[in-house]
């Protein structure tokens, strides 16, 4: 924990992270919360989101969940339409044109992710900290009752916060759980005693469990860390690249570093410090630690109106615009990034598209023919196995192409044939007589109808085997 001194607690050192002191111990954070028009911003941004994320789950549409993954049965539901065996290919395809097009926003937008939209900041900001400062008060009585002994007041505070912070972490865990299981066992799991399906329940305690411990206490730790994009944005990033900067030029020197007339528009009050969640002085240049969460332009934009002077001493800028030259909104590097994210979502589109048309495949029985009446007619039995993706339900009839009708029939149990299943095996005899063959075999192609309209919806060509003689 970091000690009161009576040096500036806000000067950091420049030998190592904010969060961690001379001997390798976390240095626990207490921001303040900054207001001003980008917290309005983002508030109104985060309680969108934040809705978006915790009633998607319950809500139907079709009859189905508005947004589904259902690993087991390798399932994905999105707005009422189903996509059954979904295979590992469009899976990779989707998330790997997701990486990318984040790759690209980030060398536009630097971190605006980490800002804006990832659950840590999302929830630690909106909820968390507000279920702080309800309990235990400002960041400076939070600082002081940290440092302070244990007494009955801490001890109650310390609780009622933890409690809080658990139901609050209950209800995230048990949201996340609902995209993989449903609204309708996700009500069972809220509802029913958890015997009825410990391994579910378990899991959910687990996630909760991850949560609170995350969003209660590790918090920043967890993008300075442990969070692998946060890691690697930086090699997304250039010079053209809108990150939240100190303007150097104007700020500097610095208040209480020279004489007053030759300063600069900082004024040395720290505040942007006070209000960051990672602990970091922005003044120092860009750093890897910063989320970009807007909290020490509102702190520092705030000091300046009362200073009467213009805002943006931090602000949103390229490195170039800092430095007085244009910035290239479109850089290769950004260029390559959505280049490879639309060819990847092309990918997806045409995989998607093959993988949900109906697909048919012959199987061949062990014995590949009969002979039957007197060794006119020849019989071949066949496994007929019917696929597809999508979520529509196909009735269905079959018959054998135009050139060869009347020479050769076929025997199925189920016509017309009701496909609401991503996949359905029946049995398909051709029957025919052995002049039909030439050499022993023949190529037919039989066509799958739909059965109101007798649209062809597929077409597979079967090999016809018998006597060669
Ligand atoms: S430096 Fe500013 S934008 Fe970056 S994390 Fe700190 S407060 Fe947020
Ligand atoms: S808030 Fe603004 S004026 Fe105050 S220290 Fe930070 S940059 Fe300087």
């Amino acid at each position: 924990m970091r000690k009161l001194k009576s040096k500036n607690i806000y000067e950091l050192d420049s030998e190592r992270l904010a969060t961690t002191d001379e001997h390798g111990n976390r240095v626990y954070l207490y921001p303040e919360e900054a207001k001003g028009v980008w917290k309005e911003r983002r508030k109104f941004f985060y309680w969108f989101l934040i809705s978006v994320y915790l009633f998607l789950p319950w809500i139907n549409v079709n009859g189905k969940p508005a947004l589904q993954v259902d690993i087991f049965n390798r399932e994905f539901t999105f707005l009422g339409s189903t996509l059954h065996g979904v295979e590992p290919v469009l899976f990779f395809l989707m998330i790997a044109s997701g990486l990318f097009f984040i790759a690209f926003i980030t060398s536009l937008l630097g971190r605006v992710w980490c800002g804006w939209a990832c659950p840590q900041t999302v929830f630690i900001q909106t909820i968390y900290w507000k279920i702080e400062a309800l309990v235990e008060g400002s960041a400076r009585k939070r600082r002081e009752l940290d440092q302070a002994s244990w007494s009955m007041e801490k001890g109650v505070r310390r609780l009622v916060k933890w409690i809080l912070f658990t139901i609050i972490s209950l209800h995230i865990a048990h949201t996340f759980v609902g995209y993989f299981v449903g609204p309708r066992v996700l009500l069972q799991l809220t509802t029913h005693n958890p015997s009825e399906n410990w391994g579910l329940f378990i899991g959910t305690m687990i996630l909760t469990a991850i949560f609170l411990l995350d969003f209660g206490w590790f918090r920043e730790q967890f993008c300075i860390i442990a969070c692998p994009y946060g890691r690697i944005q930086s090699v997304m990033m250039d010079e053209n690249s809108l990150v939240i900067a100190y303007d150097v030029k104007r700020g500097e020197p610095r208040r209480g570093t020279v004489d007053r007339a030759g300063e600069g528009d900082c004024i040395n009050c720290y505040n942007c410090v006070k209000v960051c969640p990672t602990g970091i002085d922005i003044r120092r240049g860009n750093q890897l630690e910063c989320i970009h969460c807007t909290q020490c332009i509102d702190a520092c934009d705030d000091i300046m109106t009362k200073l009467k002077k213009p805002k943006g001493l931090i602000r949103y800028a390229s490195e170039n615009e800092l430095n007085g030259k244009p910035r290239k909104t479109m850089t290769l590097r950004s260029g390559i990034y959505i280049g490879i994210s639309l060819i990847l979502i092309s990918a997806f589109a045409y995989f998607l598209k093959a993988s949900t048309n109906l697909n048919m495949v012959f199987l061949r029985s062990n014995i590949p023919f009969r002979v039957i009446e007197d060794g006119q007619i020849v019989l071949n039995d066949f496994k007929l196995k019917l696929t597809h993706q999508g979520s529509s339900e196909y009735k269905l009839d079959f018959r054998i192409k135009e050139e060869v009708k009347g020479e050769v029939s076929f025997i199925t149990p189920s016509r017309p044939l009701v496909l609401n299943k991503p996949e359905v095996k029946i049995i398909f005899f051709f029957r025919f007589n052995r002049d039909f063959l030439s050499g022993g075999t023949k190529i037919i192609t039989v066509e799958a109808l739909d059965f109101n309209t007798g649209k062809i919806l597929a077409e597979k060509e079967v090999t016809l085997v018998g006597p060669s003689h």
